[in-house]
């Protein structure tokens, strides 16, 4: 297949094209580079563009033939979505609504979108299924929302068929293929740790974002899935969208949660050595606790994680933190 990947340049993307690229299909890019990286897109053509750019969309759509669209593009951080809501109404709902309308324009009928675990808010149950209420609570899991709602009406509408793919914490990097992580700033915790390790003694410590949440140590607990999982249950997405078309949710997650405290540790084993931290304030828009059940994906998908270990995940990315490419 020919797929064009949005925001492919980006952590999550990157990892994306290059199994769609090991599995046969044709690729293109489209990406403004404004979080991504272009030595990260090594196995497919890179267009520089923005979702928000019609004309630009409309070219690279009517250029090519495409099967299927896969859309990564966001900016991504709860906290920032705090301080400036309408950035991210801009860029994720308007950016999806403007690559809806260029598809349509193209005919292009298959869409597999990047959502996440922030349309669900505080959760309600232990691990969360697509049957939770959607209830975001910060303008981050908000604009995912209001996407997934977009797609599904254009689904009813005029004939697209979408798979929203709500992830919980990407994690860890491919363990061939120099990609990886690489943010500026970096907010996620994951390679923050890694830092600390790395730069102990030259560099601040790692910020815990709050010890007095009401989970087993006090810290945030998150369910962290392997970036190649996420990867491999796109592909299966994909031929989900030959033989069931429609609208499909899938929560993308190991069923396991991790407290802060958790994955400090758990690093600390993996580098061999301590994770320098101290406690800080609570960052704003943070629920306490965030676990996937991912029955529907495994059933539906047949997907199966292939880290299970955080500690396995953790090494993945480890590897990729002590010599990053960019
Ligand atoms: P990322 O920032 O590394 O990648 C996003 C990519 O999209 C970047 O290459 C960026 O340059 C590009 N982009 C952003 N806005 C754009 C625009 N208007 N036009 C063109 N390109 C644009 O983020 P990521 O961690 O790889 O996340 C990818 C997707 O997965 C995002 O939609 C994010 O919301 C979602 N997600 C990520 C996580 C996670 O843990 N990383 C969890 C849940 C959901
Ligand atoms: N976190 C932290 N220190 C950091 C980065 C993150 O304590 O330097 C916490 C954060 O408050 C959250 C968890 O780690 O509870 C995961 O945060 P991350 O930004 O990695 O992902 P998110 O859950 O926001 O998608």
């Amino acid at each position: 297949m020919r797929i064009l990947v949005a925001g492919g340049a980006g952590y999550i993307g990157a990892h994306m094209v290059k199994c769609l690229a090991e599995n046969g299909h044709t690729v293109t890019v489209f990406d403004n580079l404004s979080s991504g990286h272009p030595e990260a897109v090594r196995w497919g053509r890179l267009v520089v563009g923005d979702v928000l750019d019609r004309p630009a969309l409309d070219a690279v759509l009517q250029a090519d033939r495409y099967d299927a669209v896969m859309h990564f593009c966001a900016r991504s951080l709860v906290g920032e979505s705090m301080s400036q809501p309408l950035v991210y109404y801009r860029n994720n709902v308007l950016g999806t609504l403007t690559l809806l309308e260029a598809m349509q324009t193209a005919g292009v009928d298959r869409l597999v979108f990047s959502s996440s675990a922030a349309v669900f808010g505080q959760p309600l149950s232990e691990r969360i299924d697509e049957d939770h209420p959607l209830a975001p609570i910060n303008p981050y899991g908000a604009s995912k929302w209001m996407c997934e709602r977009m797609i599904e009406d254009a689904v009813k509408a005029f004939g697209l068929h979408a798979v929203a793919l709500r992830y919980f914490n990407a994690a860890g990097a491919a363990p061939q293929g120099r990609i990886g992580e690489s943010h500026q700033p970096e907010t996620h915790l994951i390679p923050n740790v890694l830092r600390a390790v790395l730069e102990q003694g030259s560099a601040a410590p790692l910020q815990i974002f709050g010890d007095d949440y009401p989970t087993r140590d006090g810290t945030c607990v998150r369910d962290y899935v392997h970036v190649d999982d996420l990867a491999a249950a796109h592909l299966a997405a994909l031929q989900l969208l030959q033989q069931e078309p429609g609208m499909h949710r899938f929560n993308l997650g190991n069923g396991a949660g991790f407290s802060v405290r958790e994955v400090i540790a758990a690093a600390g084993r993996v580098c061999g050595r301590r994770v320098p931290h101290q406690v800080a304030p609570r960052r704003d828009g943070d629920p306490a606790t965030l676990v996937a059940a991912s029955d529907h994906a495994r059933e539906v998908l047949g997907w199966k994680p292939r880290y299970t270990d955080i500690e396995a995940i953790l090494e993945t990315a480890w590897r990729w933190h002590r010599a990053p490419v960019y």
